[in-house]
C-alpha cells in the first residue's frame, strides 16, 4: 500500500520536499483491528501547525513517519467485532490502506449519506461548529453573527446553523467574489465580503450598522481585530482557529484592543471540539434532523486519487477549497 510520509518541517507554505509517497507493507492484524481500505481522506487546516516543532493541543508530526488525519474506510479485514464491509471513521487518513484499531475508530451507518459526509457535515468541521456557535459562543435566537472563513468547512457550518436557529443576520467573510457569491446565493448568508478587496473593520462595519451580537473566528488577526471593534455590549466571540497565521513566517501579534473588551463585556473564549464530546449526541439528533429534512446543504471541493492529497493539502490552506477538503481514494 502506498502513505504519504513527513520529510521536512516547511517555512511558510508546505511544498514537494514537505511529502514523500512510500510504498510499505502492512503489518499482520492483531486481535481487536481491522484492515481498511480508505474511500476518503480529510485535509485540515490544524495539520499545517502540527508540521512546526513544538508542543500544541496535539503533538507535532514526526519527520520520516506516516502523516495522519481522518478518514473514512470501508473493512475487508478484520480480527475485531467491527463486520467485513462496515465503514469506519478513523484517524490513519494520508494513505490508501491502514490496520486500525476497532476500539478507536468510530463505526457510521454505511451508504446512508456519501462517505464524505462523515468528514464534513457530519463530521468534525460541522461538529466544531455546533460545538462554538451554540455552547461557546451560547447563540441566541434573534443574534446578529459574523462569522469569517465563512465559505470553508466549518465556516460554512456556521452560518447555516445559525440561520436554521433564528439568527436576525448573518454575514460571512471569503476570499473571492465566487465565493461571497456562495454565501449569499447557496447558503442563505444575508451578506458576504472579501475580505481580500479592503480592510476587514471597513467592511464588517458596513456589514453591521446595528453591530454584531456574536462573532465565529477562524482566521484570527485582522479579523478578530475588527469583531472586537463592531461586536456590542455583552458580545460572544468563540475562537475556532487562526488560519491566517498557519503559514506565516514572521512572527504574528493579534491586535486585541482590552480596553474594548472591557467596556463592553466582551466575552472570547477558545475552544477545541474534541473536549466537547458530551454534545455529540445533541449534534447528531439535530444535525442529522436537518439533513435528513434536506434544510442543510454540505459543500465539499473533491480531489481524486492519493497523489493528489499534497496539492489538495496545500490548496485547502490557501483556500482552493468550498465548503470541505476532502480526498477520494474509492468509490463508496
Ligand atoms: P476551511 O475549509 O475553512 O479551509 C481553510 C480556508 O481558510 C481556506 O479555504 C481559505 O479560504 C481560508 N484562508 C486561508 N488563508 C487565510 C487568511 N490568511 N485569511 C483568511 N482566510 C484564509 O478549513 P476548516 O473549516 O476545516 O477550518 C477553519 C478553521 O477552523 C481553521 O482555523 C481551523 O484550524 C479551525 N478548526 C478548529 C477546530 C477546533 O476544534 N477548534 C476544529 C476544526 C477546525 P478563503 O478563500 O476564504 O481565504
Amino acid at each position: 500500500t502506498r502513505e504519504w510520509h513527513f520529510m521536512q518541517r516547511p517555512v511558510g507554505l508546505p511544498g514537494p520536499e514537505t511529502f514523500k509517497l512510500v510504498e510499505r507493507d502492512l503489518p499482520p492484524l492483531q486481535e481487536g483491528q481491522c484492515l481498511v481500505k480508505n474511500l476518503v481522506l480529510s485535509v485540515d487546516p490544524y495539520m499545517r501547525p502540527r508540521m512546526d516543532a513544538g508542543p500544541s493541543y496535539v503533538p507535532p508530526f514526526e519527520l520520516g513517519e506516516a502523516l495522519t488525519g481522518s478518514a473514512v474506510g470501508e473493512v475487508v479485514e478484520t480480527r475485531s467485532d467491527v463486520p467485513l464491509g462496515s465503514w469506519l471513521v478513523h484517524q490513519a487518513g494520508w494513505r490508501e490502506h491502514a490496520v486500525v484499531d476497532a476500539g478507536a475508530a468510530r463505526v457510521v451507518d454505511k451508504g446512508r449519506y456519501p462517505s464524505s459526509h462523515y468528514l464534513g457535515v457530519l463530521g468534525g468541521p460541522a461538529f466544531a461548529a455546533y460545538v462554538g456557535l451554540f455552547h461557546i459562543a451560547d447563540f441566541r435566537r434573534g443574534d446578529s453573527v459574523f462569522v469569517s472563513g465563512a465559505a470553508g468547512a466549518v465556516g460554512s457550518m456556521v452560518g447555516q446553523f445559525a440561520l436554521l436557529a433564528g439568527a436576525k443576520r448573518v454575514v460571512g467573510s471569503a476570499g473571492s467574489s465566487e465565493k461571497v457569491r456562495y454565501l449569499v446565493d447557496e447558503l442563505g448568508y444575508d451578506a458576504a465580503f472579501d475580505y481580500k478587496t479592503g480592510p476587514v473593520l471597513e467592511q464588517l462595519r458596513g456589514a453591521f450598522p446595528e453591530g454584531l451580537d456574536v462573532y465565529f473566528d477562524n482566521v484570527g488577526s485582522d479579523h478578530l481585530a475588527a469583531a472586537i471593534d463592531v461586536l456590542n455590549d455583552f458580545g460572544r466571540a468563540a475562537i475556532c482557529g487562526t488560519i491566517s497565521t498557519y503559514n506565516a513566517v514572521e512572527p504574528h501579534a493579534v491586535p486585541v484592543d482590552a480596553v474594548k473588551v472591557v467596556t463592553k463585556r466582551l466575552r472570547l473564549q477558545g475552544f477545541i471540539a474534541f473536549d466537547h464530546e458530551d454534545l455529540r449526541k445533541d449534534f447528531d439528533s439535530e444535525v442529522g434532523a436537518w439533513l435528513e429534512a434536506g434544510r442543510l446543504m454540505s459543500p465539499e471541493t473533491i480531489s481524486r486519487g492519493i497523489e493528489s492529497v499534497p496539492a489538495a493539502f496545500t490548496g485547502m490552506l490557501t483556500g482552493t477549497n468550498t465548503g470541505k477538503a476532502i480526498v477520494r481514494l474509492a468509490e463508496d
